[in-house]
């Protein structure tokens, strides 16, 4: 078997061979191995970090286009009026200096998986030994008959956090006192899946003290969602839910899909031709991997990357390991609580993998809190094993639900919440 020692030589002959036709980057005289981590998202940044902290002759390097990051999680408390964008922000500058990442701000273009290299957008190569992928969503935009990325600039998804956030907060500060508010919420699988409830909630919230008389109508995909029972409750509890004068009304369209978007009408039509008109149009497109797995080959029919549960290594490409959104690690569900996980399971099987070693059995944890107003919280949570080489299975009497109904436990629930906020974003990117 190669060596430790052996194998860091090795990998400067790779490094230095691999290479041809496109500019080499980052090339350094004392040869390592080098993992490259596509995506500074919760899944790209922790694996990065972890890997370092794991194993510090190991040089990785984090390619991410945005110098910052704005997170999903919170960004449904900006439309409720809570939170300002600057609170969500993260920069890269302690991942790069604490942790000694070499932190690239640029877009990868192309993964040759044959011969080990990424290719970014300004022309330079990276060869890699390993290769972490973690590029979060896309959208299917052909689901949706007039919904693009260009009309999504100003009839908002608002499911990647940014402008779109904003754009979509001023809309509904802007709209009549008595508008509807429509969000159309997609069939599994889909990033977030308590996120389109939470935002109606926050939403929602905000009407309540800004406009009374507006209404947030859910035309959902599904039949059923994430928390349903907790959210309804809160719903009732605040917001009038199941009266005529409830702020918020969910309707399953799931017999009935949206088919396309009049966007100069902000109106939805179904399958069956019913018209849906909103002053404010929300629309969270059906979901697959990000752009570059597709291009890398990471994908299968379902549009999701499919992997070892073990290594998060692809079952497609070998040494190239997916993890976050862009992943498909059922039951875990696509959350920020997941990507952190799955990264951390990823870094420690890269780092064996690297040094000869198996990959370790991991468990995995997820938990999704969301705020139904400022002081009401609810949770869910669930501890998952390796059932099987391919499988995964929650752990049995592991997490569920919150199901308190007291004022306190709930407030303490809210607070929960931004705890986990603070915990979750300082591990990933400080
Ligand atoms: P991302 O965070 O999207 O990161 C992917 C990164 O890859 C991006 O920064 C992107 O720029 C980069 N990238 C893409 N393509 C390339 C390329 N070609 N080259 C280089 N870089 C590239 N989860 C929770 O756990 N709790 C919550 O409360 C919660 N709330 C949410 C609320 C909302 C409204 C939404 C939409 C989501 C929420 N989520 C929550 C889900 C969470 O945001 C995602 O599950 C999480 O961001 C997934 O992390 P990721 O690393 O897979 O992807």
């Amino acid at each position: 078997m190669i060596s430790r020692r052996e194998f860091i030589k090795t990998g400067g002959v790779l490094l230095a061979s691999g290479l041809g036709g496109c500019r080499k980057a980052g090339v350094k005289q004392q040869a390592k191995a080098h993992v490259v981590v596509i995506g500074g998202g919760f899944g790209g940044a922790t694996a990065a970090k972890y890997i370092r902290q794991l194993d510090d002759s190991i040089k990785v390097t984090l390619i991410e286009p945005k110098k910052h990051y704005i997170t999903c999680p919170a960004s449904n408390w900006v439309l409720g009026g809570l939170r300002g964008m600057a609170s969500l922000t993260f920069s890269y500058q302690q991942l790069a200096t604490h942790y000694g990442i070499d932190v690239i701000h640029d877009r990868v273009t192309v993964v040759d998986a044959e011969r080990r290299r990424v290719e970014i957008s300004r022309g330079d190569c990276l060869h890699y030994d390993r290769l972490i992928m973690a590029p979060g969503i896309n959208f299917r935009w052909e689901e949706i008959e007039g919904y693009d990325a260009d009309v999504s600039t100003y009839i908002p998804h608002a499911w990647q956090a940014g402008p779109q956030t904003l754009t979509l907060f001023n809309q509904v500060r802007a709209m009549p006192a008595n508008g509807t508010i429509v969000i159309s919420a997609p069939a599994n699988p889909f990033r977030c899946p308590p996120g389109p409830y939470e935002r109606a909630s926050m939403l929602a919230y905000y009407c309540q003290q800004h406009k009374p008389q507006a209404k947030i109508l859910i035309v959902d995909h599904k039949r059923g969602f994430s928390k349903q029972a907790l959210f309804e409750q809160g719903w009732q509890l605040h917001y009038g839910y199941g009266t005529n004068q409830s702020l918020i009304e969910w309707q399953s369209i799931a017999d009935n899909p949206v088919v396309s978007l009049a966007a100069k009408r902000k109106t939805l039509q179904t399958d069956f031709g019913d018209h849906i008109k909103a002053d404010v149009l929300n629309i969270i497109p059906p979901q697959k991997a990000g752009a570059i797995a597709h291009q890398a080959g990471l994908t299968d029919d379902s549009g999701w990357c499919p992997v070892e549960p073990i290594s998060c290594e692809s079952v497609l490409r070998p040494a190239i390991h997916v993890i976050g959104d862009a992943a498909i690690q059922q039951p875990v569900p696509k959350s920020a609580f997941a990507a952190n996980s799955e990264a951390k399971v990823c870094a420690l099987a890269v780092v064996n993998l690297l040094n000869q070693q198996e990959p370790l059995k991991p468990a995995w944890i997820n938990t999704c809190y969301s705020l139904i107003t400022p002081r009401h919280g609810i949770s869910v949570a669930m501890v998952y094993k390796l059932k099987s080489a391919g499988e995964i299975a929650p752990v049995e009497g592991a997490g569920g639900v919150s199901e308190h109904t007291d004022p306190q436990s709930l407030y303490l629930e809210s607070r929960y919440a931004l705890d986990w906020y603070d915990s979750i974003t300082g591990d990933s990117f400080s």
